[in-house]
């Protein structure tokens, strides 16, 4: 296993961690400053700022993307509905090919219009299949942009709304059932927060292996937790035995960054961007 004490050579920062201080130019500015090698970045911050400015800054800095966040929400209820998600796809596609991102993270949607408060039906199984069709619809793109697509199964708690691929066997199935040759264009981001709690998570990130492993995102698991989405930890401060997984996922052949994500409305957020980046860095030496 990789020694994370001495530097953070191996420190990827999903932009959302410090999304609340600074839009995204100077979130570049601020991880070059300290060294920092690689981010993560959301596609409204891109927006906001524009792509072709952060492509610039990205070449004149040398951060290079670990992942791009995010494409997915397949699952509508017409058939208008789930080819705008595939346009919406194709366009996260040529976005991160234009950034250079390691892979697209797919977040992959749950029951049609259930993010925005009213689900159009209750048929997780039907938003499964469309999760299907529109990964293989997708990976066909994605391979003629040479852009790999990373499934990021989420937590049961969001399976309604936000993804209805809560664990890493399902992700795995999917990427056995649509990639069977392990091409290395489909694979998984294995986010902590999500899986930490799966008793199946060793032997599935051995399953995975090196052509599937492609995005390792940590934070910590607080207790009380005390808003699902947004009270993550800083690693260290949770229950989670981050160490010991990222054993794991480097035994399995993993050895790209450890990208740290953390939504934190009531801590995080509220602090300074250099406090955050700061402690990233020392976080990452001491509990990654
Ligand atoms: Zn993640």
């Amino acid at each position: 296993m990789r020694d994370f004490s001495a530097n953070h050579r191996w420190l990827s920062i999903n932009t959302a961690t410090v999304r609340a201080q600074w839009p995204l130019d100077r979130i570049i500015d601020e991880c070059a400053a300290r060294g920092i090698r690689a981010i993560s970045p959301w596609r409204d911050q891109v927006a906001a700022v524009g792509l072709d400015d952060v492509a610039k800054r990205l070449r004149s800095t040398g951060i290079e993307l670990s992942g791009y966040c995010r494409g997915g929400m397949f699952p509508a209820s017409t058939a208008e509905g789930r080819q705008r998600a595939l346009d919406d796809n194709r366009r996260a596609v040529d976005e991160a090919a234009t950034l250079n991102a390691a892979c697209l993270v797919l977040v992959v949607g749950g029951l049609p219009g259930a993010l925005a408060g009213a689900p159009e039906h209750r048929d997780i199984a039907a938003a499964r299949t469309d999760v299907r069709d529109g990964i293989a619809a997708t990976l066909e793109y994605a391979r003629s942009a040479g852009m790999p697509l990373a499934i990021e199964p989420l937590h049961p708690m969001y399976a309604a709304d936000r993804a209805c691929v809560n664990t890493l066997e399902h992700a795995l199935d999917l990427c056995d059932a649509l990639d069977p040759e392990r091409s290395g264009a489909l694979g998984v981001a294995v986010d902590l927060y999500h899986v930490w709690w799966d008793p199946k998570l060793q032997e599935q990130i051995a399953r995975a292996g090196k052509e599937r492993l492609l995005a390792f995102h940590v934070c910590d698991w607080l207790v009380p937790t005390r808003d699902m989405l947004n009270d993550r930890g800083m690693m260290g401060d949770g229950i989670i035995d981050i160490p010991r997984i990222r054993g794991w996922v480097e035994a399995a052949g993993f050895a790209g960054y450890s990208e740290v994500e953390i939504f934190s409305s009531e801590n995080w957020w509220r602090r300074d961007g250099g406090e955050v980046l700061d402690a990233c860095i020392e976080r990452h030496r001491s509990s990654v």
